[in-house]
């Protein structure tokens, strides 16, 4: 089968119903409870799957309907970590935050999202793909006691990833995506130990994989960060070098209305560019045109092959609407620039 040029795709998370959980939120509280919770969360994967099938969106995702927060809920299923207990660090040396602890050897009982790729396979016949936290996230987001090493702690994480993402795989996830924000800020691990980690969560997948690398949610931290980060944000600079030499298949970045340098995306060559063509720190709906435009600016350096019209990030903090009226617009955008190509 000949897929056509620039499928769209989404980062990951979409906003969840009222029903289910409080919208417009990060790390909202579910609003039902046990096998009630469970079945919400199915019809809410259903409900964004349609949201995106009619949107025309290519590749979908679950929207991250079943989980609270995409860091945390993966290691709430983790042994060795102590919710209970809470320890104060900076999170991506931005913001002050209580924390999880890391009291023993970390290890995965039993698979996190195994069961719900099985049902999104079965939900839909578009491709489909997961997302995971990346092993620098992951251990950015702890308080560690037991190995006392970001290193260490991200090589565990990133044997548990790989375990869980063979199985996803073998679910018929299509695309498995690694969130890597804490790339955007600590340089020196990411070449020393950032990089491979990640390439270790990867190791062995037949299907396409990915890792996301954003400057975070529209929340306040992230808005006062990016308004130190001058005239041009050129962290991008700093591991696109390193991710073209990897093993990873696509890179997922942060485009519209951000201050990104375009031309950093050429140090991308050969690999698939997720080039985000809407800004999820805004009410704002994209006009297809202004999607158009962004993508028209990438393809100056990424072939109409390599190019996937996507998000700049998750979009779970808008409100539903706000989000549906991106998705459709994203699609729109992307026909635009697909129908130019066409006529060339
Ligand atoms: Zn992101």
């Amino acid at each position: 089968m000949k897929t056509k040029p620039l499928p769209t795709t989404i980062t990951g998370s979409l906003p969840k119903p009222a029903w289910l959980a409080e919208p417009e939120k990060l790390w909202s509280p579910w609003k039902l409870a046990d096998a009630i919770l469970r079945e919400g969360k199915r019809d809410a994967v259903r409900l964004v799957l349609r949201d995106q099938e009619q949107a025309g969106i290519d590749i979908v995702s679950d929207g991250e309907q079943t989980r609270q927060h995409f860091v945390t809920t993966f290691i709430e299923h983790l042994d060795g970590v102590d919710f209970q207990r809470r320890e104060t660090i900076r999170i991506r040396d931005r913001y002050d935050a209580d924390v999880p602890v890391v009291t023993g050897p970390v290890s995965r009982p039993k698979p996190v999202y195994v069961e719900d790729a099985h049902f999104l396979r079965a939900e839909t016949n578009k491709r489909i793909k997961f997302t995971l936290p990346g092993p620098m996230t992951m251990v950015d987001t702890l308080y560690d006691d037991h190995y006392q090493s970001r290193e260490q702690l991200a090589w565990v994480f990133a044997e548990i990833l790989n375990d869980e993402a063979r199985e996803l795989e073998a679910a018929g996830v299509d695309i498995i995506q690694f969130d890597e924000p804490a790339f955007n800020v600590f340089f020196e691990e990411v070449r020393s130990w950032g990089i491979k980690t990640l390439e270790r969560a990867a190791e062995g997948l037949a299907c396409k994989t990915a890792v996301h690398i954003c400057y975070g949610y529209g929340i306040k931290a992230n808005m006062d960060w990016k308004k130190t980060l001058g005239a041009e944000w050129r962290q991008y600079e700093e591991t696109f070098p390193l991710l073209r030499e990897s093993a990873i298949d696509q890179v997922s970045l942060e485009c519209h209305n951000s201050r990104v340098p375009i031309e950093l995306i050429g140090l991308l060559e050969g690999k698939d560019v997720l080039v985000g063509a809407i800004d999820v720190a805004t009410d704002k709906i994209e006009t297809p045109e202004e999607v158009a435009a962004t993508l028209r600016k990438a393809l100056n350096y990424v072939t109409p092959e390599h190019l996937y019209p996507c998000t700049n990030c998750g979009m779970v903090p808008l409100a539903r609407t706000v989000a549906q009226g991106k998705l459709k617009a994203l699609v729109k955008g992307a026909e635009l620039v697909r129908s130019e190509l066409n006529n060339t």
